[in-house]
């Protein structure tokens, strides 16, 4: 039993290649900022083929926000960005981002008599005695917590209050403060790089920050596309967009465009495309070699180093690990998989635990999720490349996303789908009540909806997401006993 409790941990050479390079990016750019050199922030499906071709440094707000958000850091910083004058209407990633943009960080507590961080005795895991068992607090009738695993009360600072402090302890304490996981340690941007076929809100909040932070943008406009296929008129109007974001990021590093880098992040981008489909492609097993939140986690890598060569190295070792899995028997699924269904949209980051334990106990893997395609994009040419950008979730017409869907939901063998109506994101969530109604008369599948958000926690009712769990897996199993009984 200890023995397979430890096997359980390990943690396999992919994962651990795929922390790493995420963990060198965030490194590399605080490096480079340190030594002078830029440092861009972009909107995950801008070219990065581009910025790599100039070797520059970009870090990417998305992802930034979901690791802040996944710390327990989302509120604060949402209200932050509320207390700045925007609207708590605006997706959770933007108003953290827009928070940071401005100089918010979350800070631990400090007493400045004693240096020391104040403790907020709420926060910590129940204390256990030597037989495993919770201890009470005989006085309050409650668990007591495990000091060794409490944390300091998180209050809200601001890097340019700080920076106008006299040298001094104060300063040094405040500094030190400031939360040291790598997203609240990220630089500040010196240009902003911004594609808004995620969506329209990108547009806005990208335009914030280069106003707030007075540094260049680099917008690139790829629209809506109402039909499934990209016409040509649409490529040549994104192409020309190229054009000018290679002469713009000219200007800005005083480079000249290194065609060959441009070709070797474009291999790179390929590569790491194919082997993050294969990795997705390995949730068609039945049982999964994995559990499908893994995806999640790993889109880090897709996020913030698809143009490396780091992360397609890292990808397809993962793949070799779920090959081995597969050949063994084995999954990262910490449950046998009962039922498997598509998870749609972005999940709830700061309540990954609440949204996971329901599915655990009732034994559903998540075997299908839409960011396969969505960022396995493969292209030859930069024709094919401006169609490729053109296909992102939010900017697709709704047969396209239908289609998407349906094929990951038949190649993954699902039984259901669960969709996160997602406060922060108005498109993706908007469209999802007809999506909903073509997956059960198409594929003849149950689906329920549940209410959340991806970065603020004040949107998210774990009584509606596990009732509507418990909803989903009765309607899952009075379809599997009906095509049964077939
Ligand atoms: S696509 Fe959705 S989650 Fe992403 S930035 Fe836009 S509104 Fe936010």
């Amino acid at each position: 039993m200890a023995e397979e409790k430890k096997a359980k941990k390990t943690v396999s050479p992919g994962v651990l290649a795929l922390r790493k390079v995420v963990e060198d990016v965030y490194a590399d750019a605080r490096t480079a900022k340190a030594e002078g050199k830029l440092v861009g922030w972009s909107s995950s499906k801008f070219p990065c083929e581009l910025a790599e071709a100039f070797d520059l440094n970009v870090m990417y707000p998305e992802n930034q926000a979901a690791g802040i958000a996944a710390n327990r850091d989302g509120e604060i910083m949402c209200q932050a960005a509320e207390d700045l004058g925007f609207d708590n209407d605006i997706c959770g990633y933007a108003r953290i981002s827009l928070a940071y943009a401005a100089g918010k960080r979350a800070s631990r507590k400090v007493d400045f008599e004693t240096g020391e961080y104040v403790m907020d005795p709420n926060s910590g895991k129940p204390l256990k005695d030597e037989n495993g068992n919770v201890v009470i607090d005989e006085a309050t009738g409650k668990p007591k917590k495990d000091p060794k695993t409490m944390q300091p009360y998180t209050v809200l600072d601001d890097i340019h209050e700080i920076a106008a402090l006299p040298e001094g302890r104060e300063k040094e304490l405040r500094l030190a403060a400031i939360k040291p996981y790598r997203q609240m340690q990220m630089p500040q941007p010196d240009f902003v790089l911004c594609c808004n076929n995620i969506c329209n809100c990108m547009t806005k909040w990208y335009e914030n920050i280069a106003r707030m932070c007075n540094i260049p943008l680099i917008m690139i406009d790829i629209p809506y596309n109402n039909t499934v296929e990209v016409h040509d008129s649409n490529v040549a109007y994104v192409r020309a967009q190229f054009d000018a974001a290679i002469r713009q990021l000219e200007e800005i590093t005083g480079k000249k465009f290194d065609e060959k880098k441009f070709e070797q992040a474009c291999a790179n981008a390929n590569r790491t495309a194919q082997n993050w489909l294969k990795v997705c492609d390995y949730l068609q097993y039945k049982p999964a070699p994995m559990s499908g939140f893994d995806l999640f986690n790993h889109m880090a890598d897709v996020v913030t180093a698809r143009g490396k060569v780091e992360a397609a190295e890292a990808f397809e070792l993962l793949a070799q690990d779920l090959e081995e899995n597969i050949r063994t028997g084995t999954s990262t699924l910490p449950f046998p998989e009962k039922y498997r269904v598509m998870f749609e949209g972005i999940p709830c980051w700061p309540k990954l635990p609440n949204l996971f334990k329901p599915l655990k106990e009732n034994g559903v893997n998540v075997t299908a999720v839409v960011y396969a395609p969505a960022f396995g994009f493969v292209y030859n040419g930069l024709d094919e490349m401006a169609r490729a950008y053109y296909k992102a979730p939010n900017s697709v017409c709704i047969e396209q996303g239908v289609a998407w869907r349906e094929g990951i939901c038949v190649d993954n063998k699902v039984d259901g789908v669960l969709v996160h109506y997602n406060r922060s994101c108005k498109p993706w969530s908007g469209y999802m009540a007809e999506m909903q109604r073509r997956f059960t008369k198409d594929l003849g599948i149950p689906c329920a909806g549940f209410d959340g958000d991806q970065a603020d926690p004040r949107n998210f009712n774990e009584a509606q997401y596990t009732t509507r769990v418990q909803g989903l897996v009765e309607a899952m199993d009075a379809g599997i006993a009906a095509k049964e009984a077939k």
